[in-house]
């Protein structure tokens, strides 16, 4: 080939064309360095049928390919879902094919340093320091500074060693490889129900063919321990596994629980990751020898040689939806991927999205269930406590029966869980002379005060100020109030009611890292803990056996401002934190606080019984033509010019296509009218599933143009509708 169509990784840009000079060899998925004016770009050859270009050049004005990276090429199915999601999510290719490529470093291939070992050659008369040397190092290898301390000699006696040919350099890479984790290190002994979803699941990767599959299980059913037989499969084969968590947070406990059973740690992907790390962890992926990661979603684009099962834990999570950028799902991404590579997709989830079971219902997903908690450990009892009948006190959140529990547990040496979806001490923060109420002065959001931090803060753009001593409006002193609570809040009730107790507050404030995570796990359990606080970063995945005691703080909390999925979000949500309760053989029990305990997604969550809820949910859902019965795709328009903003939305409105089958709402102000500076407008395009909503929304903004100020943005199968 002289010519090579290059997706360029320049989202501004579409594929070009280049000449491959005499003495290059390229193949489709070669990742090259291209000129572009007088820059150099990091690019990848593609097929040239499947991305057109619209600047054909001809063949005498093409410049130069300038060259190759030392690393395998994309292949196929990774170039296949790259094209998937850049269309289906009316995305850049350039911008998908950057999450593939998320290591410069690594691309710049293997980094050498020379090492140093014994050459066996003994010299016949040797110094004193020189023998003690060689009889140290034995057959280790390592670089002088450290070959000089195992034998407890200067620098200067190794190099001497060297010279006299007793001791060698060997060139090794820098990217030692992973450890090779071992499928019978402990492997569990499976109840009936765990064995026979397991054999299912291994013999899908045995197969080596896509097969998606909801691995359906209760809160301490033992997935985890189930879908580990399919990966100990994909272990056996010598294929690479990719386990997606929702939650960084959650990397550190599940590192700890595959070391247990695969006797090492896999290869961890997160945004946490030092240069050095994430280049080796590239390479290793790239090269197939990491055989199982785990990572959040951005470690679904990544090159795997040879993928053969990708397990999607905690499937019904909203956190897989990417709300930047490419607006991706990963968990519908994780299942496309698994097509275009042929092999399984787990999906596990005590709380499985609608979508997911719809897909079940259609028979496009398999489905396994584990109905039942594993070993002694019972589900917890839940009830309701109705807040109009049992209030708390003024400036309490905590009703008296919530609280009665509470001291039940710490007496009896257990653990509480309450669970509050809100950070900070207090949701709004106002004078109470004049009534002036803080607000962001970027976004349109109240401005919320920490007093772990002693500073107001924005939630959405990241803005903080310190708490001022002063109202800014009418200047009386000391005339600040907090309205509603936060989980800091709640801490400080807690901390009056049980002044013994020991606290823990989780939110992402406390818990920024792997690392952190790690900390409060262990403090768990060992015991350090009496009382923990936290928002929904504690409701999945911990396996604490002492925690007996969950309360939700405020179960109205997720219904308000009332989008499509907020009844289901709420069930998922408190169905996760109570799964926390009784994990062990002590009993659980969970109390719900709620001004509407007779609402519907109240009643499923008291008795248990999800299947009628899922059904008057799906039932409402296909009533509406909503998710998963119809579709829906935000259009936003934002700039920091307000009428600019709304000149252009209002333009894209009288643009859209009368379609049959599809409606447009809007443009209205979006609830977030004003975010980071920006002034925000909302289109809502609903549509029938039949309808290829992405062409026709592609051919509606091909033809608007708009000022450069003026960002369009598009979120197919939005998840949020601020
Ligand atoms: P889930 O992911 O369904 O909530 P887990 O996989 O976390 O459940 O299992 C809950 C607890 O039960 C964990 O501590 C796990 O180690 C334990 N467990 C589950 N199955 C087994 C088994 N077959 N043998 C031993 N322990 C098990
Ligand atoms: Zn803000």
């Amino acid at each position: 080939m002289s010519r090579a169509r290059v997706l360029v990784l320049n989202s501004a840009l579409g594929p070009l064309d280049y000449r491959v000079p005499h003495g290059m060899t390229v193949e489709p998925g070669s990742v090259v360095v291209a000129p572009l004016g007088p820059r150099q770009l990091l690019g990848v050859v593609w097929e040239a049928d499947r991305m057109p270009s619209d600047a054909e050049v001809g063949d005498n004005r093409l410049r130069n390919l300038l060259g190759v990276m030392d690393v395998p090429p994309l292949a196929a199915p990774l170039r296949r879902l790259v094209e998937w999601t850049a269309d289906y999510y009316l995305a850049p290719p350039a911008a998908v094919v950057r999450m593939a490529l998320a290591s410069t470093s690594a691309l710049e291939g293997a980094r050498l340093v020379v090492e140093y070992r014994a050459t066996g050659v003994t010299p016949d008369r040797l110094t004193p320091q020189r023998a003690q040397a060689l009889e140290r190092i034995g057959d280790r290898q390592g670089l002088i500074r450290e070959l000089a301390t195992i034998a407890d000699v200067s620098d200067a006696v190794i190099r001497g060693l060297v010279k006299i040919g007793a001791i060698e350099g060997v060139e090794v890479d820098i990217d030692s490889p992973f450890p090779r984790p071992d499928p019978t290190h402990a492997p569990p002994k499976l109840s009936d129900d765990q064995r026979a979803a397991a054999e299912v699941l291994a013999a899908n990767v045995a197969a080596h063919a896509f097969a998606p599959t909801l691995l359906d299980g209760v809160t301490g059913s033992g997935k985890t321990e189930v879908y580990f037989e399919a990966v100990a499969e994909a272990i056996c084969q010598g294929r690479q596994t990719l386990v997606l968590l929702p939650e960084i947070a959650l990397t550190e406990p599940f590192l700890k629980r595959f070391h247990d059973r695969f006797g090492c740690e896999p290869v961890a992907w997160h945004s946490g990751l030092r240069s050095t790390q994430r280049r080796r962890a590239w390479r290793a992926i790239a090269s197939g020898q990491a055989l199982v990661t785990v990572g959040a979603r951005s470690a679904l684009f990544l090159p795997y040689a040879n993928l053969g099962l990708i397990v999607v834990d905690e499937a019904h999570e909203t956190s897989f939806k990417q709300e930047e950028g490419v607006h991706y799902h990963a968990r519908d991404v994780a299942v496309m991927r698994g097509k275009f590579e042929a092999c399984p997709v787990i999906l596990a989830s005590a709380t499985p999205a609608i979508e997911t079971r719809q897909q079940v219902e259609i028979g496009n997903y398999a489905e396994l269930r584990l109905p039942a908690r594993f070993g002694a450990a019972e589900m917890p009892t839940i009830e309701a406590i109705d807040l109009l009948q049992e209030k708390p006190d003024r400036g309490r959140w905590l009703a008296p029966s919530l609280v009665t529990a509470m001291e039940e547990t710490l007496a009896r040496g257990e653990q509480s869980l309450l669970f509050l979806n809100r950070r900070g001490y207090a949701p709004l923060t106002l004078c109470r002379t004049c009534g002036h109420r803080f607000q962001c002065p970027n976004c349109t959001a109240w401005m919320v005060e920490h007093r772990l931090t002693r500073r107001l803060a924005c939630h959405h753009c990241g803005h903080v100020e310190p708490v001022p001593r002063v109202c800014p409006e009418c200047s009386t002193e000391d005339s600040l109030v907090a309205c509603g609570p936060g989980v800091e809040r709640i801490a400080d009730e807690v901390a009056a009611l049980f002044p013994a107790a020991r606290t823990a507050v989780v939110t992402s404030d406390t818990i920024w890292s792997p690392a952190k995570a790690a900390e409060f796990v262990g403090r768990m359990e060992a015991g350090d803990i009496d009382i923990v606080v936290g928002t929904q970063l504690v409701t999945k995945g911990y396996h604490f056996p002492n925690l007996t005691l969950v309360g939700v703080v405020d179960a109205d909390l997720g219904l308000e401002g009332g989008d499509l999925r907020a009844a289901e979000r709420t069930f998922q949500q408190i169905r996760q934190v109570s799964g926390r309760a009784g994990r062990g053989e002590k009993p659980g029990h969970v109390f719900i606080q709620t001004h509407s305990p007779k609402a519907q997604v109240m009643q499923a969550l008291i008795t248990g019984d999800a299947t009628a809820f899922y059904e008057a949910e799906t039932d409402a859902r296909r009533e509406a033509g909503a998710p998963p019965f119809g579709r829906y795709a935000a259009i936003v328009v934002s700039s920091e010019d307000q009428p600019a903003a709304l000149e252009t939305a209002r333009l894209v409105g009288r643009s859209a296509p009368t379609v049959d089958g599809m409606e447009v709402y809007g443009p209205a102000p979006a609830p977030l009218a004003m975010l980071r500076g920006r002034h925000r407008y909302r289109l809502l395009v609903h549509a029938r599933r039949a309808l290829d909503v992405q062409d026709v929304i592609r051919d509606w903004l091909g033809g608007v143009e708009w000022a450069a100020k003026v960002r369009v943005t598009v979120d197919v199968d939005p998840y949020s509708f601020l």
